[in-house]
């Protein structure tokens, strides 16, 4: 029998949900492209419920309980002596949430003999030490394409609140306000502009069809060209690399994953190519921008404004410079986790559960380590030191 650990956030403040904003969420059987969404055998949540908090469980405990595994769920995951520092001595299986994310580090594992699976309820399993997790012949797997499109969503919205100055408007409202003046004087359209993303995987390809409509110039630099039909139905401008695209730009947004290539690529140099003016959006991951940088450059107005829900560490601390920093637009690292994705994500969470306790093949597709090497769609889109 498996002992499977759950890091997940903490419930509301205020305590689990008993109602909702909806009564349902749109069906969505499968993603552009033709992959399926989850297949699992069953399911026992409600999608549209809160599932990724500690309450929510992932919707799991029925399921293993009923199969006779033990489920451990706890929010504790930082420091010596955290609930998920004990619990992993003993545990089979580890579920993370990048939201929330469980630092699986080299030495974590080293104290984890029986842990043979962890699994990303979402995307992006840079939490794992990958190394590591080969070494110890520890299969990772993560929920591929489950929030992908909830995060293209999360960059449209950020653009366009960002460029049309929308929450310093919506403050002025609440505040009892009503001078225009104060709303408009750093408002703009989002027509005629050019805007670039850095990678056009899931994510990139399905924010610039998102902005298509309306009426922009689109850039995009990524490691492989887009087919040229998808460059010409969308009239895209390729560029070598983000150095020669970003000068062109009056919105950058981030959509590559955080590896050696990437770590930093946002850093004083790069930043003072930008036009004067430019709107930054990194959904991607934290340290793809120098945390430094970008405060002095809100600051000195080389950027007009910065948005995205990605911090280092996380949760953030709260003397962390981008809370408090000048134009920006930050939440906290929800864009996958909307009640939409999280009934994906569950759903696809099971679903690797019931292969692996099954010990049937996981889809190829939410494989990244496996059998001691990088696999399926970790072979290729992660890096790690070892040879595979
Ligand atoms: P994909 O794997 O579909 O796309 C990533 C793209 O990045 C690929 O096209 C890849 O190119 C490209 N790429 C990699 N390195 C570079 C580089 N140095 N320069 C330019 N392009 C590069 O991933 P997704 O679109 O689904 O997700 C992207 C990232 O978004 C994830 O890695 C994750 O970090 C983040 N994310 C954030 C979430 C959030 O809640 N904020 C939720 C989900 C993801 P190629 O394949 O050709 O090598």
């Amino acid at each position: 029998m498996a002992k499977v650990l759950c890091v997940l956030y903490d419930d509301p403040a205020d305590g689990y949900p008993t109602a909702y904003a909806r009564d349902d969420i749109p069906r969505i059987d499968s993603y552009p492209g033709g992959q399926t969404a989850p297949t699992p055998a069953g399911i026992d949540f409600t999608p549209g419920h809160l599932l990724g908090s500690v309450s929510g469980e992932l919707g799991l405990r029925r399921f293993l309980e009923a199969a006779g595994h033990t489920l451990v769920v706890t929010s504790d995951k930082d420091g010596d002596g955290s609930v998920f520092d004990r619990e992993l001595a003993d545990a089979d299986v580890v579920i993370s949430q990048p939201f929330w994310p469980a630092y699986l580090t080299a030495d974590r594992i080293a104290r984890a003999p029986k842990l043979k699976l962890a699994i990303t309820a979402g995307i992006g399993s840079d939490h794992v030490d990958l190394d590591a997790a080969i070494a110890h012949d520890i299969t990772v797997a993560e929920v591929t394409y489950c929030n992908s499109i909830s995060v293209a969503e999360h960059v449209v919205m950020m653009i366009l609140g960002l460029v049309r100055n929308y929450l310093p408007a919506h403050q002025v409202v609440r505040d009892g306000g009503w001078n225009i003046a104060d709303c408009v004087a750093r408002s703009y359209d989002l027509e005629g502009m050019h805007i670039g993303t850095v990678a056009a995987g899931r994510i990139g390809l399905a924010v610039l069809r998102r902005l298509h409509p309306f009426d922009v110039q689109l850039h995009y630099t990524d490691r492989h060209r887009l087919p040229a039909e998808v460059e010409n139905e969308l009239g895209l401008i390729w560029h070598e690399s983000a150095a020669d695209m970003v000068p062109h730009c009056d919105v950058v947004t981030v959509n590559a994953p955080l590896h050696p290539e990437t770590e930093g690529l946002f850093d004083e140099k790069l930043i003072a190519t930008m036009k004067r003016g430019t709107y930054l959006i990194n959904t991607a991951r934290a340290r793809i921008a120098d945390r430094d940088a970008v405060d002095q450059a809100l600051r000195s107005g080389h950027l007009a404004g910065y948005a995205g829900d990605v911090w280092y560490p996380q949760p953030a601390p709260a003397d962390h410079p981008w809370r408090s920093m000048p134009h920006h637009g930050m939440t906290p690292h929800i864009s996958g986790s909307s009640l939409s994705a999280q009934a994906r994500y569950a759903a696809g969470t099971r679903e690797i559960l019931e292969n692996w306790l099954a010990g049937t093949p996981i889809r190829d597709e939410y494989l990244i380590v496996d059998g001691g090497a990088l696999a399926g769609t970790g072979a290729h889109s992660y890096s790690t030191t070892t040879p595979s």
